[in-house]
């Protein structure tokens, strides 16, 4: 639901959605076994890299597209709404190197990100710190000119099949992230099952004395919080609209379903009470992609945007946890099996409620914000 969106081409923006409807109905096969066993779609996700998917915001000197936060949005929401993997954690790491990388780190890494041929990961949470990035315990080393990585992460999306993951450890002077590449002895990766996302399996990794060169710290040592905040505004938005993506699936294929559906004499349809339904979750999907445009084109423009991202996914989870709750009622029972994609739909929304910023940390911040200003920022 493009409303607002400042792309830099509309026409680019069509036929990238068109791609991702494309490749979604050609990999369906793959997309719905992966689903089903929690498991990887390599070859959807590597299709993705050949039509330039994955890179929408990378330059165009490292294979990429060269487009902003609009460009961003409108693709993860593409790919949340036609059920296809989503490219939010390729393009996060991405913009951590372009923004934060070498020139070396980025030749390393970007045209294969790009491409789909590497995979990334990015390895914060751990058992005893997930909302606090102060509590992690994970270790990085000076060992000469090199590092050594001790560090047991868990939760982290595509763990097991990345290339590369950015590991945020303390050092010596303070969280720091470093690139590393996860073939390198030391490192042991074991699936872990989660309800949401499951084309996006998650992992436990375990990182012991692994060895890694000193050119594999991002930014600076002790500067970890600095890279951090540099992407997880825009991620936010990227959450934001794979939650838009995911709840207007819901809508649409209930709506599909409830037209067809008859009770008696009736179409589901007919009835008011599912009519005020329908009317409701469009309102709210339309408000909160508007929410998402503004906050993605203030992006763009340069301006200050952590706020409006912020509330960009809080109004974005509200939205699609209502508008899943909701459509239970025109399915009926037709809903409630593993085939139907109500159920999966429920979950990934769940997962995104809590991933890359919990509710509950958005609304602390939303509602801080509002106490700072006088005037409740324009109440
Ligand atoms: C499927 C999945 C994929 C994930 N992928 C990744 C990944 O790729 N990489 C990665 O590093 N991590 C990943 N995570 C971890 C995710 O970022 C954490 O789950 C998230 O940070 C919350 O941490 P927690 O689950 O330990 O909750 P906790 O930190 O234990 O919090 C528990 C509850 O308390 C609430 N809470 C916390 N602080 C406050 C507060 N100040 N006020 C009010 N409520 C509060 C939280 O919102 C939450 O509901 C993933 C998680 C899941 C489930």
């Amino acid at each position: 639901m493009n409303i607002d969106l400042m792309l830099k081409d509309p026409l680019w923006g069509a036929a990238a959605v068109q791609s991702v409807k494309e490749i979604s109905l050609s990999y369906r096969d793959e997309i719905v076994e992966c689903e089903r066993r929690g498991l990887f779609p390599k070859e959807a996700f590597r299709e993705m890299g050949r039509r330039g998917l994955l890179g929408v915001v990378t330059p165009t000197a490292f294979g990429g597209y060269g487009g902003d936060a609009p460009e961003y949005c409108l693709t993860t929401e593409a790919m949340a709404r036609y059920n296809l993997v989503s490219s939010q954690i390729q393009i996060q790491g991405q913009r951590w190197l372009v923004d934060w990388g070498t020139d070396e780190q980025k030749q390393k890494y970007l045209p294969g990100l790009v491409a789909g041929t590497l995979v990334f990961s990015e390895s914060i949470s751990e058992r005893g710190a997930a909302s606090s990035l102060k509590q992690l315990k994970a270790t990085g080393r000076r060992d000469g000119d090199d590092w050594i990585i001790n560090a047991e992460k868990i939760h982290i999306n595509l763990g097991k099949e990345s290339d590369v993951s950015l590991v945020y450890a303390m050092a010596e002077e303070g969280l720091t992230a470093f690139l590393v590449d996860t073939h390198l002895p030391g490192i042991r990766r074991e699936h872990s099952n989660p309800l949401g996302g499951r084309l996006m399996p998650t992992a436990d990794m375990y990182f012991e004395d692994v060895r890694i060169p000193g050119s594999a710290v991002l930014g600076e040592p002790g500067k970890g919080f600095a890279t951090f905040l540099s992407t997880f505004n825009v991620s936010r938005l990227g959450n934001a609209s794979e939650l838009l993506g995911a709840a207007q699936r819901a809508l649409a294929d209930a709506t599909a379903y409830a037209r067809e559906r008859q009770v008696g004499t009736n179409h589901v349809t007919d009835f008011q009470g599912i009519q005020w339904i329908l009317a409701d979750s469009y309102g709210l999907l339309y408000s909160a992609s508007l929410v998402r445009d503004r906050a993605a084109n203030l992006v763009a423009a340069g301006k200050e945007h952590a706020f409006e991202a912020t509330l960009a996914k809080k109004v974005a989870i509200d939205a699609a946890e209502k508008v899943i709750n909701d459509v239970f009622a025109l399915v009926g029972g037709h809903g409630l099996y593993h085939e139907q994609p109500y159920g999966q739909i429920l979950f990934d929304i769940k997962t995104l409620r809590i991933g890359g910023g919990s509710l509950e940390v958005l609304r602390n911040y939303v509602a801080q914000q509002l106490l700072k200003s006088p005037d409740l920022r324009g109440l």
